[in-house]
Protein backbone atom coordinates (compact mmCIF):
# COMPACT_ATOMS: atom_id res chain seq x y z
CA UNK A 1 0.00 0.00 0.00
CA UNK A 2 1.14 3.11 -0.39
CA UNK A 3 2.45 5.67 1.96
CA UNK A 4 -0.38 7.85 2.98
CA UNK A 5 0.82 11.93 3.75
CA UNK A 6 -1.80 14.49 4.90
CA UNK A 7 -2.97 15.47 1.57
CA UNK A 8 -5.81 14.16 0.12
CA UNK A 9 -5.61 12.05 -2.96
CA UNK A 10 -8.08 9.13 -2.40
CA UNK A 11 -11.20 8.87 -3.54
CA UNK A 12 -13.64 6.98 -1.28
CA UNK A 13 -16.99 4.98 -2.24
CA UNK A 14 -19.10 2.74 -0.19
CA UNK A 15 -20.25 -0.91 -1.67
CA UNK A 16 -23.46 -0.91 -0.74
CA UNK A 17 -23.63 -4.67 -1.51
CA UNK A 18 -21.40 -5.25 1.73
CA UNK A 19 -22.62 -2.53 3.96
CA UNK A 20 -25.08 -3.29 6.70
CA UNK A 21 -24.99 -0.32 8.19
CA UNK A 22 -23.19 -0.70 11.77
CA UNK A 23 -21.86 2.89 10.96
CA UNK A 24 -19.00 2.66 12.41
CA UNK A 25 -17.41 4.90 9.90
CA UNK A 26 -19.83 7.13 10.91
CA UNK A 27 -17.88 7.08 13.87
CA UNK A 28 -14.66 7.96 13.05
CA UNK A 29 -15.55 10.45 10.37
CA UNK A 30 -19.13 11.75 10.85
CA UNK A 31 -18.61 14.44 8.27
CA UNK A 32 -18.04 11.95 5.43
CA UNK A 33 -20.46 10.04 6.00
CA UNK A 34 -24.20 9.08 6.90
CA UNK A 35 -26.87 6.54 7.05
CA UNK A 36 -28.92 6.84 3.53
CA UNK A 37 -32.65 6.05 4.31
CA UNK A 38 -31.93 2.10 3.50
CA UNK A 39 -29.76 2.00 6.17
CA UNK A 40 -26.43 2.04 4.15
CA UNK A 41 -23.75 4.30 4.36
CA UNK A 42 -23.29 7.18 1.51
CA UNK A 43 -20.55 9.50 1.31
CA UNK A 44 -21.67 12.94 2.07
CA UNK A 45 -18.59 15.14 1.14
CA UNK A 46 -14.82 12.73 1.01
CA UNK A 47 -13.09 15.90 1.49
CA UNK A 48 -14.29 16.90 5.52
CA UNK A 49 -11.31 15.09 6.43
CA UNK A 50 -7.61 14.00 5.16
CA UNK A 51 -6.72 10.79 3.81
CA UNK A 52 -4.93 9.05 6.97
CA UNK A 53 -8.75 9.33 8.40
CA UNK A 54 -10.41 8.40 5.31
CA UNK A 55 -8.20 5.21 5.74
CA UNK A 56 -9.14 4.69 9.18
CA UNK A 57 -12.63 5.09 8.52
CA UNK A 58 -12.43 2.20 6.21
CA UNK A 59 -10.28 -0.20 8.49
CA UNK A 60 -13.30 0.45 11.10
CA UNK A 61 -15.33 -1.37 8.57
CA UNK A 62 -15.79 -4.76 9.70
CA UNK A 63 -17.28 -6.11 5.92
CA UNK A 64 -15.00 -3.96 4.29
CA UNK A 65 -17.58 -1.85 2.35
CA UNK A 66 -15.33 1.48 1.81
CA UNK A 67 -13.13 1.13 -1.13
CA UNK A 68 -10.31 3.87 -1.39
CA UNK A 69 -8.60 4.87 -4.38
CA UNK A 70 -5.78 6.64 -5.83
CA UNK A 71 -6.26 9.27 -7.76
CA UNK A 72 -5.41 6.78 -10.62
CA UNK A 73 -8.04 4.50 -9.81
CA UNK A 74 -6.40 2.12 -7.88
CA UNK A 75 -7.81 0.51 -5.49
CA UNK A 76 -5.79 1.51 -1.76
CA UNK A 77 -8.09 -0.69 0.08
CA UNK A 78 -8.87 -3.25 0.91
S1 LIG B 1 -19.63 1.12 5.54
FE1 LIG B 1 -19.16 -0.45 7.07
S2 LIG B 1 -18.94 0.67 9.02
FE2 LIG B 1 -19.96 2.02 7.56
S3 LIG B 1 -22.14 1.71 7.88
FE3 LIG B 1 -21.54 0.30 6.26
S4 LIG B 1 -21.04 -1.60 7.28
FE4 LIG B 1 -21.06 -0.01 8.83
Amino acid sequence: MRVLTGERMMKVRVDREQCTGMAYCIGVAPDVFKLDEEGKAVVLDASAVDDETLLEAAKSCPLDAIVLEDDEGNQVYP
